[in-house]
């Protein structure tokens, strides 16, 4: 049953999806196989497009009669067949004013993008729906991934729609929240005592022992493709005038990279004009390899040792896309920079009394960041400020326990 059709409204949808490129020396692969990393350099490899031809058939004008999730975008998807959608209804999530927060940071312009209410909770959802959306259309029929937590409930969910096995390999303190979807959707869970690294390390072993496809973000040419949609639908939401900055907590970087790829497609497609965003990567003090590497100016980021943050999703000690995160950051005139566990954990607090939102840690982490820019002076106060929360607070219970009692040194 195509339970998908009804996305098209009787019009014909095309993707204009051509090959993979890598992203650091150009080599052209091919896409009808299934790829993973760049086979001469090793880095990451990106979809790319006929934008010649997508820009005559496809105009922003159509979109308004599609449905309201990610799929709209279809043209500049990388699936060729709608049939192979694996859909949960994922994006479109809305973007909201923020007075009272804004009132309280000082900031009069101030927006955030909800990802909390995608399918699955959190935007893990995008990546997940575009990669085992590919991955059905390649005939794979097992996968495997490290997650830091959402990306593993991500993936055992979307797999177990297409009917595709799904192993996953996570730190054994990853919010209980992640490792009770894996079980509940079906997927092989594996408890590494190690962090999101370790579990790459393991999964990448399996993959070969037991032929199993590796879906890492950013060593497969897919996830990016789902996250990039929030920059579609940002410049969408705003009426194609992107704000003056975008603040986003950053782990493997997929959707900071993604956004900024969807920003030159749009301009390539003559949708938007060539003003961006400054993008500004949040990390934790304690895990903070893309910070200090932009502090350095380096192009390269090194791993962070013992990185230890409760907002699961940014402990990500390396990042196999640093080079692109770090290329984004630059080319926009933005910054990375690093927040404390205390302060996200009030700043949880703060954003969920005031405006009723009971946001992730990672995101949390964006209106932390915002205080320090604006305090600097790199964010003025009528200035347009995105934030991007990345999921719900409602996945993190046991970890919020914890850390509140640490915090509070309540033992009890
Ligand atoms: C994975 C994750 C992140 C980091 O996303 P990247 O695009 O990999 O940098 C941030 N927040 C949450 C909630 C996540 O699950
Ligand atoms: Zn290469």
């Amino acid at each position: 049953m195509n339970t998908y059709g009804s996305l098209r409204n009787g019009l014909l949808m095309k993707s204009f999806f051509t090959h993979l490129e890598c992203t650091y020396c150009g080599k052209i692969h091919s896409s009808s196989e299934p790829q993973r990393l760049c086979v001469d350099c090793g880095k990451v490899l990106y979809p790319r497009y006929d934008l010649e031809s997508a820009r005559k058939i496809f105009t922003k004008e159509v979109l308004p009669y599609r449905q309201s999730n990610m799929w709209r975008y279809f043209e500049m998807m990388p699936i060729l067949d709608e049939k192979n959608v694996v859909t949960l209804g994922e994006g479109f999530t809305p973007i909201f004013d923020m007075p009272s927060l804004g009132e309280k940071l000082g900031s009069s312009n101030l927006f955030l993008k909800d990802e909390g209410i995608n399918p699955t909770a959190s935007f893990k959802a995008r990546g997940l729906s575009a990669a085992v959306s590919k991955a059905k259309e390649l005939g794979l029929k097992r996968l495997t991934m490290p997650s830091a937590g959402n990306a593993a409930g991500a993936m055992s969910s979307y797999a177990a729609r297409a009917g595709i096995d799904a192993y996953v390999f996570m730190p054994k303190d990853a919010p209980e929240a992640n490792q009770v979807e894996v079980y509940f959707t079906g997927g092989d869970l594996n408890l590494i005592d190690g962090l999101i690294s370790d579990a790459g390390i393991i999964s990448r072993q399996k993959a070969g022992e037991m032929d199993l496809f590796d879906v890492s973000t950013l060593q497969e040419p897919y996830r990016v493709e789902g996250k990039k949609t929030m920059g579609y639908e940002i410049a969408e939401q705003f009426n194609w005038e992107l704000p003056d900055a975008i603040i986003y907590p950053t782990g493997g970087g997929t959707g900071i990279v993604g956004m900024w790829k969807a920003f030159q497609e749009m301009e390539d497609l003559g949708w938007i004009d060539g003003s961006r965003p400054r993008m500004y990567a949040v990390q934790s003090d304690g895990c903070a390899p893309i910070v200090r590497a932009f502090e350095n100016g380096d192009e390269f980021a090194e791993p962070w040792e013992n990185a230890n943050t409760f907002a699961a999703g940014i402990r990500v000690p390396g990042a196999i896309g640093d080079y692109l995160i770090l290329g984004a950051i630059r080319e926009s005139q933005g910054a990375a920079l690093a927040v404390s566990d205390q302060d996200i954990l009030s700043m949880m607090k703060t954003v969920a009394s005031s405006e009723g939102m009971f946001i992730c840690p990672e995101g949390a982490a964006t209106a932390v960041a915002l205080t320090q820019l604006m305090s600097r002076g790199s964010i003025g106060s009528d200035e347009r400020v995105l934030l991007l929360n990345t999921g719900s607070g409602l996945k993190y219970l046991d970890l919020l326990r914890d850390t509140q009692s640490n915090l509070t040194g309540n033992t009890g």
